[in-house]
């Protein structure tokens, strides 16, 4: 099994990373028709036990469960993404080529890996990342993976969410995975790339 891009991690960061490349299908960018997308989650996002009161444009007292399938929705309207439950155990390979294998045995191969695992723990064994204490964190004993300043890690392997050291805000962890996304996009493209859409002219 072959993707463009594997997202490890579907909380705020995966799915809004996910949610981003899925939207440059169906405007007639050639770079961006055909691309597969994987989502491999183990179902533990920390927005299962949040409240929103406070997101930027979402209604007030929506619960993070129901964001959760908000987003999915939105993905899947796309098409393009496959979402598996399952841990991912291992990472291997370089950019083009990587390997993911998850606790099932399962192994996907991927162009792109964009880890969104949260900042609880990170114990994928993976070759080339500097785990740290993570400085941004309300509470002790939460992790951060080091990275250019720009979410990479090394070639086409990238970390975003709290796990990036986003702080701890639905918005701040989803925008690093959008980030993300439109690096990979604008890699495609040959050149910086925005996905804005605008409402039918009256
Ligand atoms: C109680 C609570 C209330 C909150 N309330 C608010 C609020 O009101 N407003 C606000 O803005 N923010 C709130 N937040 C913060 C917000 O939920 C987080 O900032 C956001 O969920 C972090 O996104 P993330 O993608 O980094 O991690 P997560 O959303 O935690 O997602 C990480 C995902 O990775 C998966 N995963 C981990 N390891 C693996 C693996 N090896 N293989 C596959 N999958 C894996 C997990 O199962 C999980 O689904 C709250 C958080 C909590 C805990």
């Amino acid at each position: 099994m072959h993707y463009d891009v594997i997202i490890i991690g579907g909380g705020a960061g995966g799915l809004s990373c996910a949610l981003t490349l899925v939207s440059a299908r169906g405007r007639g960018w050639e770079w961006a028709e055909n691309r597969k997308y994987i989502v491999l989650d183990t179902g533990r996002s920390d927005m299962n036990r949040a409240l929103f009161k406070n997101v930027p444009g979402v209604p007030q007292n929506t619960t993070g469960k129901e964001m959760l399938q908000i987003l999915r929705r939105q993905i899947e309207s796309f098409g393009g993404a496959e979402f598996s439950e399952e841990r991912a155990v291992k990472i291997e390979g370089e950019k083009g080529n990587f390997r993911v294998i998850t606790e099932k045995g399962t192994e996907y191969t991927g162009k792109h890996v964009v880890i969104a695992t949260g900042f609880h723990r990170f114990d994928i064994e993976v070759e080339g990342v500097k785990v740290v204490d993570n400085p941004y964190s309300p509470k002790p004993g939460r992790v951060m993976i080091h990275h250019d300043g720009n979410f990479k890690i090394r070639e086409g392997l990238w970390v975003v969410g709290l796990l990036a050291g986003a702080v701890s805000m639905f918005t701040a962890a989803a925008g690093t995975g959008v980030q993300v996304a439109v690096n990979i996009l604008s890699e495609w493209a040959g050149k910086r790339v925005v996905i804005h859409d605008v409402p039918p002219e009256e």
